[in-house]
């Protein structure tokens, strides 16, 4: 038995869908889903900015050339998607060759620059087989919180690593996300599937295993996991049934900044190449929200909820009293709304209901008469004075 299986779930909280046989893969987001997914997008938006990251957007397409480049087209061709009416275009696989582009925009800038930190919500595409997608967990198309920062010397890699670290530790607390660990990806023996050479290889693998430690994860080794460019810590989070999933990512790369011929001028006037860092507070968003769902069994946290409050009345729908209510929940910043429909009361409970609205409101003329209000919630029903009512709303709102 599947229990808090994300994809039904969020399509009873109308969060999203999945039209059958027509976009397997390919999640239709609905206005609640977007809600929460751009909210998610903020709360990152605003951390990029506060740590000087540089926001961009990069073209949903790309040439052969440039992921023969990155080395993507070489590793990965049966899952880049290849537009048909001309051969060589591919649909973005990965975000990093064009940040790599942007980087060299700039290129041949003194160290005292660095690091260089660019952000994007790059959507890229993957050409997942049928039997691989799993709701939003693997999509074939999907946003990450995808970064890549420039770095000098090996100093500022660990500093930016910590801070990436204690970001996501932050995030997680947030997202009341309790239970994951860190899987440690290195490389295994078989030195064909890696790029570079190995003393950058040991180096970096140094760097992550000293910086996991330090930051008292619990961590697993795995050894041949590592991306073709170099080594990274991927935070694994397990959903509902166990099955393991990535979502934050970090991971440490000497080899595409020479890829790109990208360079810094150090201290010493000398052109060098930067190491990258790339990484992903959360990784998909897609996934992620997957994860919130199951984790929570579809009980959202209220802050990030689109709708937080439904007042229903009872026939007086225009009622001073009711709008009065619903006004002053507005002016604290609740997202409220009074359902006028004509419906019978029962089938507008159970609609909103099945939408786990937090708070569910009932004013009929009782109410009206007695200055009180009825309230529904998951696990309990009462009936309130107004100010009571409204006190008990605005604690649990923001208390949740
Ligand atoms: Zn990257």
């Amino acid at each position: 038995m599947i229990i808090n299986n994300h994809k039904k779930i969020g399509e009873k909280l109308e969060l999203f869908f999945f039209y059958k046989n027509i976009n397997t893969g390919l999640p239709i987001w609905l206005p609640n889903g977007i809600y929460i997914y751009n909210k998610i997008k903020n709360i990152i938006r605003r951390i990029n900015i506060s740590n000087k990251y540089l926001e961009v957007n990069t073209p949903l397409i790309g040439n052969y050339s440039l992921y023969k480049k990155s080395g993507h087209i070489e590793k990965y061709i049966n899952n880049i998607f290849k537009i048909l009416y001309k051969k060589k275009i591919y649909l973005k696989p990965m975000n990093c060759p064009y940040h790599c582009l942007i980087y060299k925009y700039y290129n041949n800038i003194s160290y005292k620059k660095l690091p260089i930190k660019i952000f994007e919500f790059g959507t890229v595409f993957r050409n997942e087989k049928h039997g691989e997608l799993n709701g939003l967990f693997r999509t074939k198309m999907f946003t990450q919180d995808d970064g890549h920062i420039f770095c000098k010397n090996n100093i500022e890699i660990i500093n930016e690593i910590n801070k990436i670290i204690k970001i996501i530790k932050k995030l997680y607390i947030k997202f009341n996300i309790k239970e994951y660990y860190i899987q440690l990806s290195l490389r295994s023996k078989d030195s064909n599937k890696y790029i570079g050479i190995r003393k950058n290889w040991l180096k970096s693998e140094r760097i992550l295993l000293s910086v996991v430690k330090k930051n008292n994860i619990k961590y697993k080794i795995i050894y041949g996991e590592a991306a073709f460019y170099g080594p990274k810590i991927d935070f694994i989070i397990k959903d509902s049934i166990n099955r393991k999933w990535q979502l934050s990512t970090i991971q440490i790369d000497y080899n595409t900044p020479k890829k790109f011929n990208i360079k810094f001028i150090d201290n010493n006037n000398k052109i060098c190449t930067p190491i990258m860092i790339h990484r992903a507070y959360i990784g998909s968003i897609e996934r992620f929200i997957g994860i919130l769902i199951e984790n929570s069994n579809g009980n959202l946290p209220i802050w990030l909820l689109k709708l937080q409050i439904i007042i229903l009345p009872i026939f007086n729908y225009n009622d001073i009293y009711i709008l009065n209510l619903y006004k002053k929940l507005k002016k604290n910043k609740i997202r409220c709304n009074i359902d006028k429909t004509k419906d019978n009361i029962n089938i507008k409970i159970k609609k909103y209901e099945k939408l786990n609205i937090p708070i569910i409101i009932i004013i009929g003329e009782k109410e009206i008469l007695n200055k009180k209000i009825f309230i529904r919630q998951k696990d309990k029903k009462f009936s309130i004075s107004l100010n009571k009512g409204y006190k008990y709303i605005i604690n649990y709102i923001y208390n949740n």
